[in-house]
């Protein structure tokens, strides 16, 4: 991947969190174990999948600032490492420059 399209790719990781952070804070107490759709994380540019998981689910992903949720064979290996491999969605692992990139970027900080 060349550092331009590896820049356009994290601020589109970093947008998709930000949507999805809204999307968590849209939710009551007590809807943490309810199938809510986040958009997936991918490297893909174009893409509009969602996800179904629960706001739980999503939080222990988050709780891991190189870690990201995308649906599954959206993985992009070059990049990243599957954590865990879900029927639903697929949580991925950035490694190297792209592990700190989405560190850096990550919108909780
Ligand atoms: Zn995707």
């Amino acid at each position: 991947m060349d550092r331009d399209r590896e820049r356009l790719v994290a601020a589109n990781e970093a947008l998709a969190r930000r949507v999805n952070d809204a999307i968590d804070r849209g939710h009551w107490p007590g809807e943490e174990d309810q199938g809510t759709a986040y958009r997936c994380e991918c490297t893909r540019l174009d893409c509009n999948r969602l996800l179904e998981l629960t706001p739980a689910e999503y939080e222990r992903v988050r709780a891991h600032p190189r870690r990201l949720v995308v649906f599954p064979g959206h993985e992009c290996p070059e990049v990243e490492s599957v954590i865990r491999a879900m029927p639903a969605y697929v949580v991925v692992a950035k490694r190297g420059e792209a592990g700190a990139v989405a560190e850096a970027d990550d919108p909780r900080d």
